[in-house]
């Protein structure tokens, strides 16, 4: 499983700052490889949540109905809403195919309609090809900290320690009249 970036740095952020960004180093040294483990694991060229998505939008496009105007537009009502597709242009009204660049339940009927390959329709942000280049630089190993040179430039003196005003109460100060425990009007209000 891979770890999100925030809870992958999240045990090195209160260290010093060399122990942190050498923790976050190795970290992201042994991340590029796992990236890359992933994506041999992908049995398509595009990766899983973009087939995962294109497999919901094909299961809403069954219960699609579409009308053809004979030349590049088509007419999709999905329920209650009608959507205009252009597949040249790759647009949908819904504008999901835009945003996402996976084709919408109302493009896959059209290219349904006109038995064109699904897959040429996603885009290439998602392709193997893509994840594989982001993931093609390796950071390469480095001396530990103690066989480091040792520098001759001037010592940086950190700053003087100052002792700050405190911080105001944040929790109310109650009437001596209240009740201490606050009842627990909202889990009664939600029967
Ligand atoms: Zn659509």
């Amino acid at each position: 499983m891979i770890e999100c970036f925030n809870s992958l740095i999240l045990a090195a952020r209160n260290k010093t700052v060399i122990t942190m960004l050498e923790e976050i180093r190795v970290k992201m040294m042994k991340r590029v490889g796992q990236m890359r483990e992933f994506c041999d694991s992908w049995i398509h060229d595009f990766s899983p949540i973009a087939l995962k998505v294109l497999t919901e939008h094909t299961a809403r496009s069954m219960k699609c109905s579409i009308e053809w105007n004979s030349d590049i537009g088509y007419e999709v009502l999905e329920g209650y809403f009608r959507h205009v597709v252009d597949l040249p242009r790759q647009t949908c009204s819904c504008r999901a195919w835009m945003l996402k660049g996976i084709p919408c339940p109302h493009a896959i009927v059209a290219r349904h309609h006109k038995r064109l390959n699904l897959m040429d329709y996603i885009s290439q942000w998602y392709s193997r090809d893509t994840y594989m280049n982001t993931y093609s630089y390796f950071i390469q190993p480095v001396l530990n900290l103690k066989m480091w040179p040792t520098s001759t430039n001037p010592t940086i003196i950190p700053p003087e320690v100052r002792k700050m005003p405190g911080r105001p109460k944040t929790a109310r100060r109650k009437e001596a009249s209240e009740p201490k425990k606050q009842e627990n009007s909202l889990k009664g209000g939600l029967k």
